[in-house]
């Protein structure tokens, strides 16, 4: 091994996953939460949609969930004693009906919320069939389990409204066609219900539909809101029939994953926005649900493509969790094994934040800034060097507190040990000096990616733009990968980065190159997805 191993800090990982062996403190020893996104598609396009969701890939078993992986779905709600399940967007999960159908019968969490635009509601006919289907489902499912409840959670702001609406004089029908089919049809059903799911600032939307329905409003908090999800804030609307349903505000993020770091204002308040929910709403510990009992249950979220993170906004990217093949003992002990993850676990975000920060303030400031929860670990993990010096880092610490035993280090390959024997200026120094970037780590990872560099290198000295298309198109890279591409360079131009094997000519280039794969060859479509990485 070379006297650098930032040069190759994925080996730095990969020893660090073999040879290293922690003793986990926390315990789980309550309900836990899943949040679960069966796909990843929607016809909407609502423009502050976290996920930028969209029709631009057909649906295939990567971006939509099958029958058998919601199976296996439903095995993990139950073998990791799952209380809440949230079955959430984007994506909008009634594209699928089936599916959401099979989960309503076969959660057996205490709660089950199952998210959607309420699209369906236009059509009165059809929304009848559908909640029809839903309320079969969940009685078929509380033959095995009385106590579960369902709850039907509609988006509830003027985004979703704009698109939504049918026509300017009613704008809400869609929504109150669904309202009053549980009026009329499911009012006595206590654990088939219905809530809506707002963004703080909607208070004229909430009162028109107070007015429409001649509801009041009442003070009763919801339970759901206080004990089990909690919100920044709750109303419940009573109708005159007597059927009352509950309003959740939640704040709205300002996701971006492209943000721009040059803008600081924005900036500012995306982080602040950040912050407030990590560190207040989510007590800088994500990674597991604090039940109103004070018991410790998992978080989780999985992804269309069976993706498991086993403890929310606290993965390392590069282990790779999958409910296709993993049991739920296996995804814990991917989970609680790997001292990066344990780490964050234990010690929560600022932990993380303070100690990437010794390296890459800007690694944490984007993260934060894409202002979508789901992708703070694999933002703040991009680079494979973050990856590794925070898990050097994290190492050092649990010797300190003996979850690691001083004598396994004598077994560790002797770069690891050399790494973890060095102060932090050592290993800052190290750090730096290793130019190790993330245009390095993709020509290293990424099939294609050099040959792609040395046409932009080209097209820099020939600015023929129809001839760089046409070489590029030649690669027969897929347009999912020209879309991740196109986001690296963009990302690179808005100063995600710190580039050391560009020149700055190169970096000069990249913003034209970008906008020409976007236009030229992606045609505006937005394939690459954040949450799948690889495939
Ligand atoms: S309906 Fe939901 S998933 Fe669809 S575009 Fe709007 S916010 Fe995104």
């Amino acid at each position: 091994m070379i006297e650098n191993p930032f040069i190759y800090p994925r080996e730095i990982r990969k020893m660090i996953l073999k040879h290293v062996k922690v003793t986990p403190k926390i315990k789980f020893n309550g309900k836990g939460f899943i949040c679960a996104l069966i796909n990843s598609r929607c016809h909407i396009g609502c423009s502050h949609c976290m996920f930028a969701s969209n029709m631009d890939e057909k649906k295939n078993d990567k971006n939509t969930m099958t029958p058998k992986r919601i199976d296996k779905l439903m095995k993990l709600v139950k073998d990791s004693n799952t209380g809440y399940l949230l079955i959430s967007g984007g994506g909008e999960g009634f594209l699928e009906p089936s599916l959401m159908y099979q989960i309503v019968e076969k959660t057996s969490a205490d709660l089950t919320w199952m998210v959607t635009s309420a699209f369906w509601g236009k059509d009165k006919s059809k929304a009848i069939k559908i909640l029809n289907n839903l309320y079969k489902a969940y009685l078929d499912g509380s033959r095995y389990n009385e106590k579960r409840r369902i709850c039907i959670r509609i988006s509830f702001d003027s985004y979703h409204i704009d698109k939504l609406s049918k026509s300017n004089s009613n704008p809400l029908d869609y929504i109150i066609n669904i309202i009053r089919i549980f009026e009329s049809t499911y009012s006595h059903q206590n654990d088939f219900f219905l809530q809506l799911h707002s963004i703080e600032g909607e208070d004229k939307l909430v009162e028109q539909l107070q007015e429409k329905l001649l509801g009041i409003k009442i003070k009763t908090i919801s339970s759901i809101h206080k004990n089990e999800k909690s919100t920044e804030s709750a109303i419940s609307l009573r109708l005159p029939s007597g059927y009352i349903f509950d309003i959740t505000f939640a704040k709205l993020l300002l996701s971006d994953t492209t943000v721009d770091l040059n803008n600081k204002n924005l900036l500012e308040k995306r982080i602040k926005l950040w912050e407030r929910d990590a560190f207040i709403n989510e007590r800088n510990a994500p990674s597991y649900q604090i039940n109103s009992d004070g018991s410790i249950g998992t978080d989780m979220l999985v992804i269309y493509d069976g993706r498991v993170t086993g403890a929310w906004q606290s993965e390392m990217p590069d282990v790779s969790i999958n409910i296709d093949n993993d049991s739920y003992e296996e995804i814990m002990k991917k989970t609680l094994s790997d001292v990066g993850v344990l780490s964050t676990i234990e010690n929560g975000l600022n932990y993380r934040f303070d100690i990437i920060n010794e390296v890459s303030s800007k690694a944490s400031i984007r993260a934060k800034a894409v202002n979508i929860r789901d992708f703070t670990s694999p933002i703040l993990f991009e680079e494979d060097s973050i990856k590794a010096y925070y898990s050097i880092r994290v190492i050092q610490d649990f010797l300190d507190t003996k979850q690691i035993n001083k004598k396994d280090i004598e077994s560790y390959p002797i770069e690891l040990k050399k790494l973890i024997k060095m102060n932090k200026e050592e290993l800052q120094y190290l750090y730096h000096k290793s130019n190790y970037d993330i245009i390095k780590q993709f020509e290293e990872t990424e099939k294609g990616f050099s040959v792609f560099l040395e046409e932009i290198r080209i097209f820099l000295t020939t600015k023929d733009s129809k001839q760089f298309i046409s070489n590029l198109e030649k690669l027969e890279s897929s347009l999912y990968i020209f879309d991740k591409w196109r986001i690296l360079l963009k990302r690179i131009s808005l100063q995600w980065y710190v580039i050391t094997s560009l020149t700055i000519k190169e970096l000069d280039i990249l913003e034209e190159v970008e906008q020409l794969i976007d236009s030229k060859i992606l045609k505006g479509r937005r394939i690459y997805d954040e949450l799948l990485g690889k495939i």
